[in-house]
């Protein structure tokens, strides 16, 4: 089956707001054995968008749209559609009642304007939007389908979820594309390349290297005609790269390097507390975004001026001697919030996140400290790139280090007592 996805919207080709909806459903697709063809925005113009549904559904076997369900003059799906398959939009009764329901439910009365939201086509019915006004539509003529999801990345994202990626599995009868992403750290690409070069001839899975922010990817991909069938082919090819690989790999699918190092720590029943200079709060933000981190995340200081490092027990005479950015005082940073906030584990990080270069070390000078209770370790490196881009790679780092560390892997030599 051929699918097509429109995001509908003139925000979205001013550019004001980014396409989050069609990547969203097309890395679903091919799971459900439906190829993705073609991916295009159009604006709240109704005869363009009606031109653009038009082709797609002249196309392709299933056209999903997001975008313009509201009940505003500008929201002109439904109008569109209706034009492709030459059909009269009808207010459907039960539809009306239960969007009078919505809107008492809220103490308002609905406005005239969002009946328009209960309309349906004689080949359609309505999806259920239990987020929002706006039902999404399902149209279903001559063995094709046009279906239409909310803008709103919350309506939509639930109903594809519940509504329209089961029924999809169901009416498609293609081969399944499956992939399985094994993540790992601390080896280069061209190494990862190499050591997995024995498996990477194979075409069913199929193997792919990717540089990523968090450390290098190896996704495994295979086709075949049903879900459990692909899973069969992925699961030796995966032990066999799993065993290759060893303890660099951290992670997959959508795990991220931040929970996974949380799973770690809770596994050991350690604590961590982090102190920030140059990345501003950006790794106890990511510590925190891993749900359940309250069991082994303290917290954080952010020490952005100097000041702030003496009174959170950084010694002053230390960053006279070698300057704020240096890994002496990184690893006196993660000894001071480690005894100050009482965790286990104490992480410093300090930097150069640019435009500037500070103390004469240029941008993307970072040093990361770590102190365990009874020693510390530390890591510095140079990161050219943008100030975002310096911050993330800081993050990374840090929690690259932790890493190591618990899987006892920090090199003994930089550990003092
Ligand atoms: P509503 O009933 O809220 O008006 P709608 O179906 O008419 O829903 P739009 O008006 O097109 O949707 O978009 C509403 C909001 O949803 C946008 O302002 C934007 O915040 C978000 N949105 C819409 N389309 C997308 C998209 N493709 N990617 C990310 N966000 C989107």
């Amino acid at each position: 089956m051929k699918a097509e996805i429109i995001s509908i919207g003139t925000e979205l080709l001013l550019g004001e707001l980014v396409d989050t909806n069609s990547p969203h459903i097309a890395r679903e697709l091919p799971a459900l054995g439906i190829d993705v063809y073609n991916i295009s925005i159009s604006g709240d113009n109704q005869a363009r968008l009606a031109a653009t549904i038009k082709q797609a559904y002249e196309r392709s076997d299933v056209v999903i749209t997001t975008g313009g369900l509201g009940p505003t003059e500008d929201d002109l799906t439904r109008e569109a559609i209706a034009s492709v398959v030459g059909e009269e939009p009808y207010v459907d009764d039960a539809l009306a009642d239960h969007l009078r329901g919505f809107f008492a439910s809220r103490g308002y009365e609905m406005p005239e304007r969002n009946l328009k939201q209960a309309w349906l086509l004689p080949s359609g019915r309505a999806i259920p939007n239990p987020r929002g006004t706006a039902p999404g539509w399902w149209v279903e003529k001559a063995g094709k389908h046009i279906i239409s999801m909310p803008g709103p990345p919350t309506e939509m994202e639930r109903m594809w979820d519940h509504e329209v990626r089961p029924r999809l599995a169901e009416i498609s009868t293609d081969s399944v594309i499956i992939s399985r992403t094994i993540k790992t750290i601390g080896i280069g690409e061209g190494t990862v390349d190499e050591m997995i070069s024995p498996l990477s001839k194979s075409s069913n899975p199929s193997i792919g290297v990717y540089a990523k922010n968090d450390g290098i990817h190896v996704r495994v991909t295979a086709k075949a005609p049903t879900e459990r069938d692909a899973w069969l082919l992925i699961e030796p090819v995966e032990a066999e790269l799993n065993k290759i690989l060893g303890t660099a790999v951290w992670g997959r699918d959508d795990d991220t390097l931040a929970s996974a190092v949380g799973v770690m720590l809770e596994d050991r029943g350690l604590k961590l507390a982090v102190m920030e200079s140059c990345t501003g709060g950006l790794l106890a933000n990511t510590m925190a975004d891993a749900p359940g981190s309250s069991e082994y995340f303290v917290g954080g200081i952010v020490s952005y001026a100097t000041q702030v490092k003496i009174d959170s027990g950084v010694d002053g005479e230390l960053i006279l001697e070698h300057g704020v950015v240096s890994e002496q005082v990184a690893r006196a940073m993660a000894r001071a919030v480690s005894e100050r906030l009482g965790s286990d584990i104490g992480v410093g990080i300090t930097g150069v996140a640019g435009p500037a270069e500070q103390e004469g070390k240029p941008v993307g000078t970072v040093h990361i400290g770590l102190w365990d209770g009874q020693g510390e370790s530390g890591l510095s490196y140079q990161f050219n790139q943008g100030r975002d881009a310096v911050k993330a790679r800081a993050v990374t780092m840090a929690l690259m280090l932790v890493r190591r560390h618990l899987l006892g892997e920090m090199d003994p030599m930089r550990r003092t007592g």
